[in-house]
């Protein structure tokens, strides 16, 4: 049970994360700091904060457990801030989908006390982004990568692990490097390319009128598309080199698919669109504890 969790970031990732922490009976108080005033009075009026601080500083004065839920390039500002009165004994944890450059910037923001942060990434969240969409429920058996390095105490990882299985999430452990390898294939990479997708279209003459007459295979494969600019703007930015070799890798793929059409090839195409058809039928989301076919 934590004393006070200092909340810095109260969107839709830190908003949900303290309403399950608080339902959890984990934290007696939730302190919570966010860039503009409004977003952490409706966070005091939601009942997701129980005291609405006036910097990230006087959100971590007084906490035992600090989460960091604002966009990834903001970490290092954020670390370098509250620097001098992280302790040894706190937790601090973060919820960035990129884990690699969260890592630097814990090591340059918080120096000689960077073994008390724990980088985190849970594979939960929505296309909305805001305190207004944040749910106790959003972490719900989700997975939970933590991406220790040789800085982390081993205390504060017990810790992390410990909250996340205390909130039903199923927790693994990765290296930065291995988590932003596997995220830029099947996160990173689809989410540009379900944007590509969309502007391949609306950019068209007949765009809108081929948007009315789609249906839900445009529907589902572009549901991604819909979400935060910003955030992705940042996550493609800080997984650069792998998102890059992941779109490399793709166009190779498209090329033999196009080159297989234009010849004709419609036996060697079946083979491709069967190994896909495989591949994507085997396919089962992990959760905690069991495996599930839904899409997300
Ligand atoms: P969000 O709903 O937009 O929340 C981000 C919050 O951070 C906002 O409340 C914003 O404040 C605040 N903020 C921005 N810069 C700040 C700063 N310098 N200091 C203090 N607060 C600041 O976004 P989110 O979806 O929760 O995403 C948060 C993190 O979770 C990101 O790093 C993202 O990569 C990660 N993540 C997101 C998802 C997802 O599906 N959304 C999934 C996994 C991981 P204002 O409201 O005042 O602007």
């Amino acid at each position: 049970m934590f004393e006070q969790l200092g909340l810095i970031g109260c969107g839709l990732m830190g908003g949900s994360f303290a309403l399950a922490l608080k339902r959890a009976g984990l934290v007696k108080r939730v302190v919570g700091y966010s860039k503009s005033p409004s977003t952490t009075q409706k966070a005091l009026h939601m009942g997701v904060i129980d005291i609405e601080a006036p910097s990230a500083l006087m959100a971590v004065s007084g906490s035992d457990f600090v989460l960091l839920a604002v966009p990834v390039s903001a970490t290092e500002a954020v670390l370098k801030s509250i620097r001098h009165i992280v302790t040894a004994d706190m937790l601090l944890m973060d919820v960035g989908s990129t884990k690699s450059d969260v890592v630097a910037a814990a090591r340059r923001g918080l120096r000689d006390e960077v073994g008390s942060f724990i980088p985190a990434h849970p594979i939960a969240g929505r296309e909305v982004s805001g305190i207004g969409h944040a749910n106790a429920d959003l972490y719900n058996n989700c997975q939970v990568i933590l991406t220790p390095f040789e800085r982390s105490l081993t205390k504060q990882m017990r810790q992390a692990q410990a909250v996340w299985e205390a909130l039903g999430c199923k927790v693994q452990l990765m290296s930065p490097q291995a988590h932003d390898a596997a995220y830029a294939a099947v996160s990173h990479f689809p989410h540009l390319m379900a944007c590509a997708l969309v502007q391949n279209v609306a950019t068209q003459a007949k765009g809108k009128e081929y948007m009315t007459l789609a249906g839900s295979g445009f529907r589902d494969t572009t549901r991604i598309a819909a979400g935060d600019p910003q955030m992705w703007r940042d996550i493609f930015l800080a997984n650069k080199t792998e998102v890059l070799a992941q779109s490399r890798a793709f166009v190779q793929h498209l090329q033999q698919m196009e080159q297989l059409i234009e010849n004709d090839k419609s036996v060697e195409l079946e083979v491709l669109l069967r190994l896909a058809q495989q591949s994507r039928k085997q396919w089962r989301m992990k959760t905690n504890g069991s495996t599930e076919s839904t899409d997300v």
